[in-house]
């Protein structure tokens, strides 16, 4: 069977690909493979999610632009489709006099990124959105909204099937081999021809980028983030969602509340180094996957740099006191017996060779590859936006 495209990665921003793809061209002969016996086994079915609004990236970044367009196709698909989902509006709190100034400058990046109706809201008007919370000032955000990534992917899935696209379940690529037509790509079962190859892999993006490029510039850093969930009888402490000003410095949002629209309430994600790409679990190693973790010249820059943070994080991943005081910036009457542990994501952050975290979303096209090697937060929101940028690089090939 020779393919026209084969997207590697069965989690929403591969899938998001081939709908843009199969959408553009119907007459394309479309195989996703994914290693995992199901769809949005990893980033995809462990986030937050929360629709994000774009009110934090920097103003023409692919984040900006993608997150923007990509929440109203997000917006449309889920209508279309049924999938249940709520615009409920965030706040975001300045808990310290140091903050305020950081919270104006996203006002104004939000304001920049075109959000409409955003709003500048006062410690009395806070509590009158999130009555448990305590802060200096906040910002109100309408557009933000909460969904189950896991259900619109699994939705993206089965709209690729009536469309014709093949899906491959339980099949790892191991290997690519990029000729001057035909590309082979191989799997622990078999192997297939195709015109071009799309890698969508997450936390495996810059391994499969390997099999084609050779001195490929950045490395996946895998951050864990862990959640605690509300008890039940807490719930009423959240209204919607809460979240700090984040770190400027950092590409992380802080941990924050989330009403989640499976229902129930989490509080996370910290970040923390994951010592294992797919490891949920503090006890999970991968010695190999470490060493090259350590090894890579840019994360040790970023460890020199970040430690102070990165040793925060890493306490508060073992002291749940300390997780808790975190979030008692945000809810002074939360206590630790009021949380109970709530799982993990990990998530797949670029970091190249020089020492940055890759802040933006990074797409390296070759002649017969398209690697997607950066797609973090909020690329879930984003992914239709993304499979139309990257399917467009595609359709030029036809
Ligand atoms: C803790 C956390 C919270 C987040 N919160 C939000 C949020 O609230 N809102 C938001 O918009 N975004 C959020 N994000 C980001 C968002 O979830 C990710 O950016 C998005 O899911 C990335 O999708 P993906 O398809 O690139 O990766 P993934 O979902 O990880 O999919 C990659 C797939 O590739 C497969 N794969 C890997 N290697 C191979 C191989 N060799 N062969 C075959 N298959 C392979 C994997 O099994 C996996 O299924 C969050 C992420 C995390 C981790």
């Amino acid at each position: 069977m020779q393919y026209s495209v084969i997207v590697v990665g069965g989690g929403i921003v591969g899938l998001a690909t081939a709908l843009q793809l199969i959408k553009q061209k119907p007459s394309l002969k479309i195989l996703v493979v994914e290693k995992e016996n199901e769809l949005a086994k990893h980033q995809t079915g462990n986030n937050s999610g929360v629709i994000h609004s774009g009110i934090y990236y920097k103003p023409g970044s692919l984040k900006a632009t993608n997150c923007m367009n990509g929440y109203h196709q997000l917006i449309t698909f889920c209508r279309e489709q049924g999938i249940p989902f709520e615009l409920c509006g965030k706040v975001i709190v300045a808990t310290s006099e140091e903050e305020k100034p950081l919270l104006q400058n996203l006002f104004v990046r939000g304001q920049q990124n075109g959000l409409q109706n955003l709003r500048k809201i006062s410690a009395g008007e806070i509590k009158e959105i999130e009555p448990h919370v305590n802060g200096l000032e906040g910002i109100f955000v309408p557009q933000t909204g909460i969904v189950d990534y896991k259900l619109v992917a699994e939705k993206y899935g089965e709209v690729l099937k009536r469309q014709g696209v093949e899906i491959h379940l339980n099949e790892k690529v191991v290997n690519i081999q990029a000729g001057s037509s035909t590309t082979t790509v191989v799997t622990e079962k078999t192997s297939y021809a195709t015109e071009l190859v799309i890698n969508c892999a997450g936390l495996y993006s810059d391994k499969v980028a390997r099999l084609t490029v050779k001195d490929l510039n950045v490395k996946i850093i895998p951050f864990r983030g862990e959640y605690y969930k509300l008890k039940k009888d807490k719930e009423y402490l959240v209204k919607n969602l809460i979240y700090p000003v984040p770190d400027p410095n950092f590409p992380f949002l802080g941990v924050h509340f989330t009403r989640m629209a499976k229902g129930g309430v989490e509080a996370g994600p910290n970040a923390v180094l994951a010592f294992k790409r797919e490891g949920y679990k503090k006890s999970q190693i991968n010695l190999a996957e470490l060493a090259e973790t350590l090894a890579w010249p840019g994360f040790q820059k970023v460890a020199a740099k970040y430690w102070r943070t990165g040793m925060g994080e890493m306490y508060r991943s073992f002291s749940k006191a300390a997780f808790t005081k975190a979030l008692q910036k945000l809810i002074p009457e939360i206590q630790e017996n009021d949380l109970v542990d709530g799982g993990a994501g990990v998530r797949a952050q670029a970091c190249d060779r020089e020492g940055g975290l890759v802040d933006d979303f990074l797409i390296l096209e070759e002649k017969n590859v398209i690697n997607v090697c950066n797609a973090p937060s909020p690329a879930a929101t984003s992914s239709l936006a993304i499979g139309e940028t990257v399917s467009g690089l595609a359709l030029k090939r036809w």
